[in-house]
This record gives structure tokens, sequence and C-alpha cells, in this order.
């Protein structure tokens, strides 16, 4: 028995260092580690019963921190996110929803600033993982969206992070995914909007794949685990597939998945 489980042990080793997966999410935390799609269901969806509506968008790196790219999609991840976030904001606005970026692209808060407005809102934070005024970590973006919504009136109703995928020596992976907490307090809307989000992407063909994860509260990303706000994170294609690559630098998908963004985000809120 004792051979047996050092044969399994070798195994799970060697199963370990032979997936050279590696992408933008360890930027953020832990990859989930099961695909919950086949679980979800809509439920209480959509919400609705409330008049001004607030929206915080971040768009994923920036500041020194390029993220995925540019390899095949000849442009870097955070370029094309605060672009997808920009096109977000303004569709958003038009619908009558307060739109709130966590940065514009060229500045951001400092960690004292930060650190200074979460204290005076009792916003509780781990000042050690407060990193430096150079790198606009997940940490302080997700410590910065909880000021914001106690700063919003009527608070935030939502977060959604931006970013795009990569994949090693796996040029064949592609497709958009989003992720979830399963501990955030709104965990059913949250599984409505994101089959609701699902659907419209596949129906419309901006993507082939859509995977949907609810993650644990380990495994969940930075940016979506420290929030009560819903919070998602969407992956909007690999820039490692050429075919998601061509699709994420076109101005045209651009637009058009921003426009399928703010439909389901009006849809989910009963607007
Ligand atoms: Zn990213």
């Amino acid at each position: 028995m004792k051979n047996w489980g050092k044969i399994l042990a070798l195994f799970l080793l060697l199963t370990l260092l032979g997936s050279s997966f590696f992408s933008c999410r360890s930027a953020e935390s832990n990859p989930p580690k099961d695909d919950a799609e086949d679980r979800q269901e809509e439920e209480d969806f959509p919400r609705t019963g409330k008049d001004n509506i607030a929206v915080c968008i971040d768009a994923g790196h920036g500041f020194g921190d390029v993220g995925c790219g540019p390899a095949y999609i000849g442009a870097y991840e955070y370029e094309i996110t605060i672009r997808v976030a920009q096109l977000l904001r303004d569709k958003l606005e038009k619908e009558g929803i307060t739109v709130i970026l966590t940065h514009d692209g060229s500045t951001f808060p400092s960690s004292e600033e930060i650190t200074k407005l979460a204290d005076q809102h009792s916003i509780s934070y781990k000042p050690e993982n407060m990193i430096d005024n150079n790198v606009f970590s997940a940490y302080e973006r997700v410590i910065w969206e909880n000021v914001l919504d106690r700063q919003t009136a009527g608070g935030l109703d939502f977060f959604v992070s931006l970013h795009v995928n990569s994949v090693e020596n796996a040029p064949q992976v592609s497709g958009m995914s989003i992720d979830y907490c399963e501990d955030n307090p709104n965990r059913s809307f949250l599984r409505g909007f994101s089959n609701n989000l699902k659907k419209a992407c596949l129906n419309a063909e901006l993507t082939d794949t859509f995977t949907i994860f609810e993650d644990t509260y380990e495994d969940s990303f930075i940016v979506t685990k420290y929030t009560e706000v819903p919070s998602v994170l969407i992956e909007m294609g690999y820039s490692t597939n050429t075919n998601d690559a061509q699709k994420l630098c076109s101005e045209k998908w651009q637009n058009q998945f921003a426009s399928l963004l703010c439909e389901r985000i009006c849809y989910a809120f009963g607007k």
C-alpha cells in the first residue's frame, strides 16, 4: 500500500509539473479549480427595485504591470482593458447608470490615499498587502472599490474587472470566462448574471466558448473576494489564441462586447 501511495504522489507531482498553464490569473490570485458551469442555475434574476444604479469598472493592469501580450495580440492586456472599460462606461452612462472607473489609465490613487479613506470609512484591510505608489495592485484596487462604494450615494451596485487571459504552449485554447466568489452575499444574482451573459455572448458569436467559475473563497481573485458588492472578473479571451487575439484587438469586437455587456448589466438591474 505504501508503494501505491508513492506512485500516486509521483503521478500527481508529474501531472502538476507537466501542466504549463499560466495566465494573468497568477497576478491576481490562484486559478479556480473546477468549472461550475454545469451547476449554474438562474436564481432571483433579474434584480430590480432600485432607481439609481452605480457600476464600478476596473480595467485590469496598467502602470508598469502590462498583463498579457503582446506575442499574438499585438497589444498589451492593459491597453485592451482600458479601451473596453471606456466603451462600457460611455454606453452605461447613456443608459442613465452612474459609472466609476477604478482608474482612468493615466492616474490611480496612492496606497496612502486609499488607506486614509478606508480608515475614515471603517473599511477593514491588511496594511501589509498595500504595495507602493508605483503599482495599482489588485488588493489596492479592491480596497479602493470599497471606498468608492461608501462614497457613492446609495452605494455601488456592481463591480466588473476586465482582463485578457493567456496560456503557455497551448495556442488552441480560446474563449471567454467569468469568475465570482461563492461567498459573495449576492451569489444567486451573480449566477444569474453570468448565465445570462454567457448565453448572450454565445448567441452573438462574440466567443466560441464561455466558462463560468463559481470560485471558493480560497480560489477567488482578490478583486472578487474582498468586496460585498456583486463582483465579477471577466477574461475577454486569450491573447495566446490567434482568433481571440484578432477579436480582442478589433475595434468592432470591443464595441460589440461593450454594448452586449452594457445590455446585460441593464437587464440585470431591470433597466
Ligand atoms: Zn489580467
